[in-house]
């Protein structure tokens, strides 16, 4: 065939009359027609509500998520079945073909209450990373109702399409987790304090973009302005997790199980674990705390994460697949030096995080103040090993280095 005789074998358009004109085996195709067919690609794709995403997300089964967290996380079991259940349902949701028998699935976001550092954040994190969507993490504490100083509710979708790099569909089946959803409470049940500006009104702020709703969002955040074009993000397939750590509510568990066991009730006092009231919690014990029935009643999903022992500590620091010796290790290897550290200074580490109450939190910060002095000295020295033993974390975390620890933790 002559050159100038060459056609797509779609359209016909011989070949000047295109732009581009791509050789196949047997056949060619021109840009328009290579356009057009990539839209019916997108277009079919959306019809079918069947992303490349949902159909990942369909393979995996609660017992996978919950294998998939356990790498990462360490204990917690009852909250990871819980997330792991919770999540399969979520995405179930999501997959739901339309169908007449009128049944529709409500969402499952979820609230997690557990002391500051028991890994409430690490786990929204894990599912993330698992599902490969965006999670924005906000702290519900910078909240106000919209007017007052402080940022919108607004903003927490903000965060997530940010960290969708802006596409909008990554984001509207995202993650957000509300971090300190306590500090919301409603502050007093006086009923002469009319107006709680940071307390209720907010959680009321909340209850739309919880439930399912499209929201226009200032895609580079800050305060409502008319000039400002808005990208209009749907909540319905956003996965809301909320955690906090209900300082005190302990005491409101402890007193309702009293009552409990004074009526008819399955639990005895005597068989009461008191090192860890949490796992007895219930959505009442939120609403005397001060939260809404309303927010309460769109996270239906409640879990507790359980304190952190040494054994769960100890673990800690050297199991999850990036576990911070492990990251340790990695670093010092880049510097072509052995990094090894004694069963008895990891010990230490951990009695230490204990003594000084800075949970897993703290296992980090001591770790840097045992090795800084070392990741200064060693790169580009002659020593190719180090090992750390409990007496030389003792040296490097003298007592002045703790109180620091301490005023910070
Ligand atoms: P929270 O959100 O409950 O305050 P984080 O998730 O921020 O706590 O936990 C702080 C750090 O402690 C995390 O970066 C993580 O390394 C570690 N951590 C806490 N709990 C666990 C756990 N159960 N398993 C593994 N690491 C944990």
């Amino acid at each position: 065939m002559a050159k100038e005789e060459l056609e797509c074998s779609f359209c016909g358009r011989k070949k000047p009359e295109t732009n581009l004109l791509i050789a196949g085996l047997d056949a060619h195709i021109c840009d328009r027609c290579i356009e057009q067919a990539h839209g019916i690609v997108i277009e079919e794709s959306k019809q079918a509500g069947n992303t490349e995403l949902s159909a990942e997300l369909m393979l995996k089964k609660p017992k996978e998520i919950k294998s998939f967290l356990d790498e990462y996380i360490i204990g917690q079991e009852y909250s990871k079945r819980v997330m792991s259940v919770a999540v399969y349902n979520h995405y179930k949701r999501l997959l739901q073909p339309a169908s007449d028998d009128d049944i529709e699935i409500q969402k499952s976001n979820i609230i997690m209450v557990g002391q500051t550092g028991t890994g409430k954040t690490l786990m929204a994190k894990t599912i993330a990373r698992m599902l490969n969507v965006p999670l924005a993490i906000v702290d519900a504490t910078v909240l106000t109702e919209a007017g007052y100083v402080g940022e919108d509710v607004e903003s927490i979708l903000t965060r997530l399409l940010q960290a969708a790099d802006y596409n909008l569909e990554k984001a509207e089946r995202g993650i957000v987790f509300i971090d300190e959803i306590d500090k919301i409470a409603r502050k007093s049940d006086n009923p002469s304090i009319t107006r709680d500006v940071s307390g209720e009104g907010v959680q009321q702020a909340l209850l739309k973009l919880l439930e399912g709703t499209t929201v226009n969002v200032p895609p580079k955040g800050g305060r409502k302005h008319p000039d400002q074009k808005f990208i209009e993000v749907n909540t319905e397939h956003i996965l809301f997790i909320a955690g906090g750590a209900f300082d005190g509510i302990e005491k409101r568990i402890t007193k309702r199980l009293n009552m409990q066991a004074i009526g008819y009730s399955s639990i005895k006092v005597d068989n009461i674990d008191s090192d860890n009231l949490l796992q007895y919690i219930i959505p009442k014990d939120l609403k005397d705390f001060g939260l809404i029935p309303e927010i309460i009643g769109r996270l239906p999903v409640l879990t507790h994460m359980d304190p952190l022992d040494a054994d769960t500590l100890r673990a800690i620091l050297t199991e999850p697949k990036n576990a911070i010796i492990k990251q340790y290790k990695k670093l010092f290897e880049m510097d072509d030096v052995e990094f090894t550290i004694t069963d008895g200074a990891l010990d230490y580490i951990v009695e230490k995080a204990i003594e000084y109450k800075l949970g897993a939190r703290g296992l980090r910060s001591l770790c840097e103040e045992i090795l800084t002095d070392a990741m200064f000295n060693l790169p580009g020295s002659d020593e190719t090993k180090l090992n750390v033993t409990k007496s030389y974390a003792e040296n490097r975390l003298n007592k002045s280095t703790l109180k620091k620890l301490k005023a910070v933790s």
